[in-house]
């Protein structure tokens, strides 16, 4: 088991394939894009399904997230995921992506195994859109979308940021396309993981500011309050339900102390949280021969080091030098 020396335990396990993405979204990094991980760095599809098996077989994972930067950009990612859906006991498998691809890849993903889908998704301003993700795509996220749901990987999620005069007065138009659609939309406050280092409290939409923008126009009752457990969003009913809608506040209402989430980066490192200051680098020790008793030790110490938080209102606060693009969602 992965336990950290808070008590707490590992079990959901997120995977970056790839630091690259498609879209330069202003909450993640420059308009130029960022110096990627070079190829013999990242891990080979063989070695992401060899660590994640001794996560699932050995170690008591039983979800496991495949993420990006964006994920679909990772050409094995088919293959990835079906000798995912293999392992015995078989975990949960899903993917965080921004869409773009999906109307193509949901269908076989789906086939090879995957679960769900979250897909970002700031903004229905087609102008909005270019000036946050510096890419004309939305059409195609939308169609990404909507191939998410025929395909079955339903319920199909969004996660939305809000950012203060960007795209705060689309709180309610976002809400209401999810209910229309069908989709499980979840607003998450904006965390500082940003490559420039550009992130301010200030200028952050809180979950209480969130709530007080939707509260206008949506009757929200809080589902099974107190339930929330290691699960980052508040859910409210919308309109007595049954659809909901997800509140996550990261920074004002963090869930830390119920934390289950470890991650393996694209390059081979296991980090204990999207905030560690360290990590522990299980290629090198792959490539050099370690077994997988081996790796699964390394991985068990890299886990039980753990803080017991985030700390971002700490005045000791420190932002990780590696960007969120090559930590992974
Ligand atoms: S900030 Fe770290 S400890 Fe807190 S929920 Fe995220 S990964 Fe877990």
């Amino acid at each position: 088991m992965l336990v950290d020396s808070f008590g707490r335990v590992a079990t959901d396990l997120r995977v970056s394939l790839t630091d690259r993405c498609n879209l330069r979204c202003a909450y993640c990094m420059p308009p130029e894009g960022l110096d990627w991980l070079p190829k013999p760095e990242l891990l080979t599809a063989d070695e992401i399904v060899r660590l994640v098996a001794i996560g699932v077989e050995r170690l008591g994972v039983t979800e496991v997230r495949y993420t990006g930067g964006e994920p679909l950009l990772r050409r094995e990612l088919v293959e990835i995921v079906a000798a995912t859906a293999r392992l015995s006991p078989r975990p949960q498998v899903s993917l965080t992506t921004n869409g773009i691809g999906l109307a193509r890849l949901a269908a076989p993903l789906a086939e090879a195994g995957l679960d769900r889908v979250n897909v970002s998704l700031d903004t229905l301003d087609r102008d909005v859109f270019v000036r946050l993700a510096h890419r004309d795509r939305l059409p195609d996220v939308l169609d990404g979308l909507a191939a998410a749901v025929r395909a079955g990987l339903t319920p199909v999620k969004i996660n939305s940021v809000l950012m203060r005069g960007v795209n705060e007065h689309e709180a309610v138009p976002l809400l209401r396309f999810s209910l229309e659609h069908g989709y499980e939309l979840r607003f998450i406050e904006q965390m500082p993981l940003d490559a420039q280092h550009g992130w301010r409290r200030e200028d952050m939409i809180t979950a209480d500011e969130i709530l007080g923008l939707l509260n206008g126009s949506f009757d929200l009752v809080e589902d099974e309050p107190g339930r929330r457990g290691s699960a980052p969003a508040e859910l409210f009913l919308v309109d007595g339900g049954p659809a909901r809608v997800g509140v996550i506040g990261s920074v004002t209402r963090p869930f830390c102390g119920a934390c289950d989430r470890v991650r393996l980066t694209a390059d081979g490192q296991i980090r204990n949280c999207l905030f560690a200051t360290e990590e522990s680098d299980l290629r090198a020790a792959l490539r050099s021969g370690a077994s997988d008793d081996d790796l699964a030790a390394r991985w068990i110490a890299a886990v039980g080091g753990k803080k017991p938080g985030h700390g971002i209102d700490d005045p000791s606060f420190l932002q990780p030098s590696r960007p969120m693009s090559a930590i992974g969602g």
